[in-house]
């Protein structure tokens, strides 16, 4: 298995623009769906379980992985199958819906500061601040002289947290349209999907191309050194769990939390 070549192969680089059509979202990069990857797969799971102890006996830094992607890309199924073996004590999984009113009579980034990992913890965001320069821009929710402002504020924003110890990995779930309508079919026929489909979906799914447009500023503008951003083939389930699962792996292997020293002397204890 080669992450590096993996990271290098899903990263936007910083300034270079993006233009989603031309990325394929069935590509894997010459990956295959064999036992290997999935024993991979279970490895990685492992792995992230044993750094997140680690991250949260350091007591130091955080973790903030933010997910976001069209309706139906695998949101939800990326955070039940990366995440399943994170501990919840020290995990939180926030997901960003239409602002109540009061969320929305503060700044947009008000409701995502105070859900920010605290140190020695992991935290995921199912969609995030981004909303706001997405589905804000595309259906008008705010001026355009308002959310234009908003890509230098996130990229100020997430600096900050950077510099205070919160290390940032951003994952948008790329999938084609047809791909999404199979899925949402999926959800009508299927009784335990239902619950799903919402009217948005729809809505959402006839703006596609305003939406991909709109993803295509986001991530050239804000995949930054501090805060990159990933663009994940997510077509395929399978691949879609390697690719995170790898970047996710790879960037607590680098950050390499330790267990911190004992404050006393062990040597003199006796339990008795
Ligand atoms: P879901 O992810 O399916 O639970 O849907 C959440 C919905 O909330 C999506 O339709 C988002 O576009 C919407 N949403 C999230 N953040 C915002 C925001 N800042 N402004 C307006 N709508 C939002
Ligand atoms: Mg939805």
């Amino acid at each position: 298995m080669n992450a590096q070549k993996l990271h290098k192969q899903l990263l936007v680089k910083p300034g270079r623009p993006v233009v989603l059509d031309k990325l394929d979202p069935s590509h894997t990069f010459g990956w295959e769906k064999t036992d290997a990857v999935a024993k991979r797969l279970v490895e990685n799971t492992a792995r992230i379980a044993e750094l997140q102890l680690r991250l949260f006996a350091e007591n130091k830094r955080a973790l903030l992985i933010i997910l976001q992607g069209m309706d139906a890309s695998g949101k939800d199924g990326t955070v039940r199958h990366v995440m399943s073996g994170l501990n919840p004590a020290s995990c939180q999984v926030t997901s960003f819906k239409v602002p109540t009113d009061e969320e929305i009579r503060h700044d947009y980034l008000w409701r995502v500061h105070h859900v920010v990992p605290a140190r020695g913890e992991i935290g995921v965001f199912n969609r995030s601040h981004y909303e706001d320069v997405l589905v804000v821009r595309v259906r008008q929710l705010v001026p355009k002289e308002i959310w234009k402002r908003r890509y230098d504020q996130i990229n100020d924003f997430e600096q900050m947290l950077t510099e205070n110890g919160v290390t940032i990995l951003k994952f948008f779930l790329h999938i084609d349209k047809a791909e999404q309508r199979d899925r949402l079919r999926a959800r009508l026929v299927d009784p335990a999907k239902n619950w799903k489909i919402t009217r948005s979906d729809l809505d959402v799914r006839r703006q596609w191309e305003a939406y991909q447009r709109a993803y295509d500023e986001a991530l050239s503008r804000c995949s930054t050194k501090w805060a990159p951003w990933f663009v994940v083939p997510a077509n395929k389930k399978w691949f879609r769990n390697l690719a995170v699962s790898e970047i996710v792996r790879a960037k607590l292997e680098e950050l390499h939390p330790q267990f911190p020293k004992p404050l006393f002397d062990l040597t003199k204890i006796r339990i008795v």
